[in-house]
């Protein structure tokens, strides 16, 4: 049996990059699994190659960092697959500015979608993992949830908040059989680390080469790595070998 047949999982900003990977690895691991984004598209798309595949998966469309969507998003996912065992907290944004240039609009935008989504989803998510005693969330956070980031201080500040959030629910929800983890990949090669080189090849003129080098020598990393290296992850946290896991927060780079 696959070793996560039976169980029913939520990834949100599962139409592309690290989000994708996860819902993969999930459905190849045999859970059903359900995707969000605002990209309607986009998750079409998705769900219909995982259904080709032979698995499980339903694509809800719906922005994260509205609650009632949010809501109305988990109780659709609910009738059609059954309550929510596993939430990945994926969907994320970030922004490239100076801090003394840093907008109102852009840092409550970051906040809204790194600290107020999963807030909605895990409120979501957590009764009915409390009723059946048994829930894994996973927190995709960041290297910068742990240390600063220049240029970035809305996104670290708002990742260090996931893994204080992470923490807090590790410690509240143990006693339901509950674990919550936070994941904090270095960069990874998605649309987000392609936005973010093409934002510095054009503010400094640089290669694409160069650009990558760059940020990895910013973080002290050695290579960009594949979405698959976080999903990996998030399979063994969701499986039996995770349940010793609680309260983490886990470097991957
Ligand atoms: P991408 O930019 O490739 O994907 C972002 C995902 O988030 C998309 O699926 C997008 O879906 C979704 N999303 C964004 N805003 C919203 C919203 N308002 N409502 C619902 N969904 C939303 O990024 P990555 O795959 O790289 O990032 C995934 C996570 O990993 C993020 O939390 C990011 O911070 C984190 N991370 C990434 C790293 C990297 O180097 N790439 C390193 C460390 C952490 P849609 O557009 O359809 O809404």
């Amino acid at each position: 049996m696959a070793l996560l047949s039976g169980k029913v999982a939520l990834v949100t900003g599962g139409g592309r990059g690290i989000g994708q990977a996860i819902a993969l690895a999930l459905a190849e691991a045999g859970a059903a699994v359900a995707i969000t984004g605002r990209d309607a598209a986009r998750l079409a798309v998705v769900q219909a190659e995982l259904a080709a595949a032979g698995h499980t998966a339903l694509a809800l469309p719906g922005d994260v960092t509205d609650s009632a969507a949010v809501n109305q998003a988990f109780a659709a996912a609910r009738a059609a697959l059954g309550p929510i065992d596993i939430l990945v907290n994926n969907a994320g944004i970030t922004a490239s500015v100076k801090f003394a240039e840093m907008d109102d609009a852009t840092w409550e935008q970051i906040m809204r979608v790194n600290v107020s989504g999963p807030f909605f989803c895990c409120r979501a998510a957590v009764p009915d993992m409390i009723a059946r005693k048994w829930g894994r969330i996973i927190n995709i956070a960041s290297r910068a949830g742990l240390v600063g980031m220049p240029f970035s201080s809305a996104y670290s500040a708002s990742k260090h908040a996931l893994v204080g959030l992470t923490r807090s629910l590790a410690l509240e929800l143990t006693r339901y059989g509950i674990t919550a983890n936070a994941l904090c990949p270095g960069w990874v090669e998605t649309d987000m680390v392609r936005d973010t080189v093409a934002n510095i090849r054009e503010k400094t003129g640089r290669s694409d080469a160069e650009a990558r080098a760059s940020i990895l020598a910013l973080s002290g990393q050695q290579r960009i790595i594949p979405p698959e290296a976080v999903a990996a992850e998030v399979v063994r946290l969701a499986s039996p070998a995770g349940d010793g896991v609680n309260g983490e927060a886990i470097v991957i780079s």
